[in-house]
C-alpha cells in the first residue's frame, strides 16, 4: 500500500503484515476484487487484501472482526451473482491456488482460491480426474462449497460427492479440519451449502478417479426444429446411460439455433447409435461425433459464459419437459428483446441424474437428488447498452422463469445464484435448510460470514 495516511483504518491491517493490501486505484486492485458478471462492475470494495497463507486469513478475520469491518470473500469470483464483490473489505484468495497431488491414493489437495484449469492441468499430469466444469477460471472452492456438476457426473457424481476433507478458518480465527469425522455436521453443511456461509477455506482435499475413454458430440439444427429436436432429445436422455451426458441449449444472439453437446464414457460408435433418436428429428446444420481423450474432451467443452453483463435463473426438472413446455420456452425466445452482447439470451437443460441422484438427499447439504435436468435461463448485454435494454432483458429473463414455473419444481442450484430469487433458501436448499440454519448458529453465531444470500 502506497501513500497510505498514518491514521487510515487501513494502516494497521498493512501493518499485520497479512498478504498484500491494495486499494481503489492501486495496481492490481481491479484484478484482484472485480465480478466476473459486469452486471456488478459498479461494485467496488473499500479495500482488497490478497492473502498468501492460511495464516493470513486467520489474522486478516481477527482484525475484521477486532475493527467491526464486514469483508467478503472472494475464490476467483465467478459467482453469477456477484458473491464475491462488496463495498467493504475483500479477501482475495487466488494466492492459495496450490495443487499437490498424490498418485499413490488419487488424494488431491486444493488451496482455497485454485482455479479450475490449476487443478486439471496438475490432473493431467497423471491421468487422474475429478468431476469438474468445463471453464478454467472458475474458483474450485466455489464450485465445491455448491456441489459441481460436470459431464461426467452421472457416473462420479458431484464435485462434493469427492470431497474428502476441507480445511476452515472460522468466524473466531481458529482453523478446523473437517471430514466424516472430524466436525463431521461442517463437512457434512461444506458439501452443497454454497461458499461464505461458515468460514474461509483455506484448503480442500479431494479423491481423484484414474480417466476414462470418451467421445463427444457437439450437434446444431435449425431454430425451426428446436421443439422436436428439444423434446426428443430429453427423452432420449431419460432412457440414456449414465455414461451418457449433455447439454441441450436453445439460444438467440443475431440468429437462434438449437444444440446437443455432450459427452459419453465410451467409444463414438457406441454414441452415435445412442443419438439415432434425435438424429432422425431432422439433418444437423454441424454434426460432429468424435472419440476424443480425456482432457482433449475437456478443452473442447470449454464453456464460456459471457464475459460482459449477464443474468442466469435456475429450475429443476424431475421429468423431461413436456412438448408445450419446450414450445413455451421456444416462443419466449423468439420474442427476446436484444442487446449487444453476442452471448444473446438462451435456455440449456444439463442432464442431472444417476450417481447424482443415488445418494440420499439428507447425505449431504446438496438436496437436488431426485431430478432429471437443471434447466438455466440467461440472458446478456454489454455496458454499451442503455438501461431500457437492461430492464427489458431482465423483465424477459423473469417472465420466462415464471413460465416455466407451470413445468418444474421451484428448486434453484445455488451454484447459479440468483439475487432475484424470492424463495432462495428452500429453492437453494429444501428438506436441509434447518439442518445449514443449525450448522450456521453453531460456527458462525454473530454471522461474520454475511452476504445477500448467506445461510
Ligand atoms: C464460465 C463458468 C462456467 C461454469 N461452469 C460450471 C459447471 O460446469 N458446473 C457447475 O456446477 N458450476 C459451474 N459454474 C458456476 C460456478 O460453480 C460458480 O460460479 C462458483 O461458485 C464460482 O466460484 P468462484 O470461486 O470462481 O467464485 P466466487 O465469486 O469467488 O465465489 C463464489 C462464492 O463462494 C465463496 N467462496 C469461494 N471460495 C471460497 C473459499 N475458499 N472459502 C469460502 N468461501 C468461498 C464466495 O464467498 C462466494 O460466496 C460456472 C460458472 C462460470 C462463470
Amino acid at each position: 500500500m502506497t501513500g497510505e495516511p498514518a491514521g487510515s483504518p487501513w494502516s494497521s491491517l498493512q501493518r499485520l503484515g497479512a498478504g498484500t493490501l491494495r486499494l481503489p486505484g492501486e495496481p492490481g486492485f481491479a484484478a484482484a476484487s472485480e465480478a466476473f458478471n459486469k452486471r456488478y462492475a459498479g461494485i467496488h470494495p473499500s479495500a482488497v487484501l490478497s492473502v498468501a497463507s492460511p495464516g493470513d486469513v486467520g489474522r486478516a478475520i481477527e482484525w475484521a472482526r477486532e475493527h467491526d469491518v464486514p469483508f467478503t470473500v472472494r475464490g476467483r469470483g465467478h459467482s453469477y451473482a456477484g458473491g464475491s464483490v462488496g463495498t467493504d473489505l475483500v479477501f482475495d484468495l487466488s494466492g492459495l491456488g496450490g495443487v499437490q497431488v498424490d498418485p499413490s491414493t488419487g488424494r488431491v489437495v486444493v488451496g482455497g482460491g485454485a482455479r479450475m484449469g490449476s487443478l486439471a492441468d496438475e490432473l493431467a499430469k497423471y491421468d487422474l480426474m475429478i468431476p469438474l466444469g468445463n471453464s478454467d477460471d472458475v474458483g474450485v472452492g466455489g464450485l465445491v462449497l455448491g456441489g459441481g456438476v460436470a459431464g461426467v457426473s452421472r457416473v462420479y457424481g458431484l464435485t462434493c460427492d469427492a470431497l474428502l476433507e476441507t480445511e476452515v478458518m472460522l468466524a473466531d480465527g481458529s482453523t478446523v479440519t473437517c471430514n466424516e469425522v472430524e466436525h463431521a455436521d461442517l463437512f457434512w453443511a461444506c458439501r452443497g451449502g454454497g461458499g461464505g456461509n461458515f468460514g474461509v477455506h483455506t484448503s480442500f482435499t479431494l479423491q481423484a478417479q484414474p480417466v476414462p475413454a470418451i467421445s463427444t458430440c457437439l450437434m446444431v439444427w435449425p431454430w425451426a426444429h428446436a421443439v422436436d429436436v428439444i423434446v426428443t432429445a430429453q427423452e432420449l436422455m431419460r432412457r440414456a446411460p449414465d455414461e451418457f451426458a449433455v447439454r441441450i441449449g436453445a439460444s438467440r444472439s443475431t440468429d437462434s439455433w438449437v444444440s446437443v453437446a455432450g459427452q459419453y464414457l465410451g467409444p463414438a460408435h457406441e454414441l452415435r447409435e445412442l443419438l439415432i433418436p434425435v438424429l432422425a428429428v431432422a439433418e444437423p446444420s454441424r454434426i460432429e461425433i468424435i472419440d476424443q481423450d480425456f482432457w482433449a474432451a475437456r478443452r473442447y467443452r470449454r464453456h464460456a459464459t459471457s464475459a460482459d453483463a449477464f443474468a442466469v435463473r435456475s429450475r429443476f426438472a424431475r421429468q423431461p419437459l413436456s412438448t408445450d413446455a419446450v414450445a413455451t420456452a421456444v416462443a419466449a425466445i423468439d420474442r427476446w428483446p436484444g442487446s449487444s452482447c453476442p452471448d444473446g439470451a438462451g435456455i440449456a437443460l444439463f442432464t442431472w441424474g444417476g450417481a447424482v441422484n443415488r445418494m440420499p438427499a439428507g447425505a449431504t447439504a446438496f438436496p437436488h437428488r431426485d431430478t432429471l435436468f437443471l434447466l438455466s435461463m440467461d440472458t446478456s448485454w454489454t455496458s454499451e447498452d442503455s438501461p431500457d435494454v437492461r430492464t427489458a432483458n431482465l423483465a424477459w429473463l423473469h417472465a420466462l422463469y415464471d413460465q416455466m414455473g407451470s413445468f418444474t419444481s421451484n428448486a434453484a442450484y445455488v451454484n447459479f445464484p440468483d439475487p432475484d430469487l424470492a424463495n432462495w433458501r428452500t429453492a437453494y436448499y429444501g428438506a436441509n435448510l434447518a439442518r445449514l440454519a443449525d450448522v450456521k448458529r453453531r460456527y458462525d453465531p454473530d454471522r461474520v460470514f454475511c452476504h445477500a444470500q448467506a445461510i
